[in-house]
């Protein structure tokens, strides 16, 4: 498989916070070939180890988070039709959407989220939004046949595969935050067989959408010296404006500076993209990053962090786009990143 093939497979799957474990399997897989041992934990996180062979190193864990945003199944009508809660989505833009149950036991079920027409609407309401609570997925069967295969709490899914699009670009309905995985995946084939100083930990973190639970419960278990959040930061938009605080799109890595993501370690980020003349912005993150770097940096005695986020438009909606010189840049960051330290900021 290419690269994009494998960012495509990894996006396509289905793995919504709390249900991972298919996604896992796939991401254990594309990161086997890079690391010296993988294990899928009892969260479905996904942990690679990579040791650089010297005794009493430091422990560097990059990670990027493996679930994605999606919903549940919280009631079946009479007429078989689905009532459900979403994690991390905006309702605004799922009138119509094309969704995929995901059963416990077979194959995803497609449905749509039935919309009125507008012939049928009444005055005023296309100028509404609908809540969430009253909407509804068809997914085309009766009410036997819904409840033979589809039970309260399953969960459910954009529908939609990864496309290409001109100009370098892809879109797809879990770029957030699977493409970051395949940016360190990027980052341990650049690396090769360089010789290096710190052993690494990779971890594809499982429910960041609810809480980030899987990152805390590795940086709990592996005790990182330094970790890195890869995740995805919001880039300009056709109507963005100075005030959004919004990063270039394919202006490469965007390195935070802020309490969670610590001006030292920021700051040695930036001294190396520099030196290997790797196009980087940076971002004012002063409390909450909303990443796992949150999760992590106050577990056990605490842990360095840093935030590295990939540029990315309509964040959390079924088309999330980026350029993949953006995702090669912020691979070959954290690879320059990983041969140039020692250990010590
Ligand atoms: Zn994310």
């Amino acid at each position: 498989m290419t690269f994009k093939e494998k960012l495509q497979k990894l996006v396509n799957a289905y793995g919504v916070s709390g249900d991972e474990f298919r996604v896992a399997e796939i991401a254990a897989e594309i990161l086997k070939p890079y690391v010296d041992k993988v294990e899928i934990d009892k969260l479905g996180n996904v942990v690679g180890y990579k040791s650089c062979g010297k005794p009493g190193a430091k422990k560097l864990m990059l990670d990027a988070h493996l679930d994605q945003i999606g919903f549940l199944v919280t009631d079946i009508t009479k007429e078989g039709f689905l009532r459900f809660m979403a994690m991390g989505v905006d309702p605004r833009m799922l009138l119509g959407s094309e969704l995929n149950v995901i059963p416990k036991n077979g194959e995803p079920i497609y449905g749509i989220v039935c919309s009125t027409p507008p012939h049928l609407q009444k005055p005023g309401d296309s100028a509404k939004s609908v809540p969430i609570d009253q909407m509804l997925l068809d997914v085309g069967m009766p009410y036997e046949q819904v409840i033979e295969k589809i039970e309260v709490g399953d969960y459910i899914a954009f529908a939609n595969d990864a496309l290409d699009l001109l100009g370098d670009c892809m879109s797809g309905k879990s770029m957030d935050d699977r493409a970051c995985f395949m940016t360190i995946i990027h980052a341990l084939e650049l690396l090769g067989d360089s010789e290096f100083d710190c052993d690494l930990i990779i971890v594809g973190s499982t429910k960041e959408e609810v809480g980030g639970h899987g990152a805390m419960a590795r940086a709990y278990i592996d005790k990182p010296d330094y970790a890195i959040a890869i995740d995805v930061g919001h880039a300009k938009t056709a109507d963005s404006t100075p005030m959004d605080r919004t990063q270039e799109f394919g202006g490469g890595p965007i390195i935070g500076f802020g309490a969670n993501s610590i001006p030292k370690f920021a700051r040695k980020a930036v001294e190396i993209a520099r030196a290997k003349e790797i196009p980087y912005q940076v971002e004012a993150i002063p409390a909450a990053s909303g990443t796992n770097a949150w999760s992590m940096q106050i577990v056990e005695d605490g842990i360095s962090t840093l935030v590295v986020s990939l540029p990315l438009r309509y964040m959390h909606s079924p088309v999330e786009m980026l350029t993949l010189s953006d995702v090669y840049n912020v691979g070959k960051l954290l690879c320059e990143f990983i041969k140039s330290f020692d250990g010590q900021l």
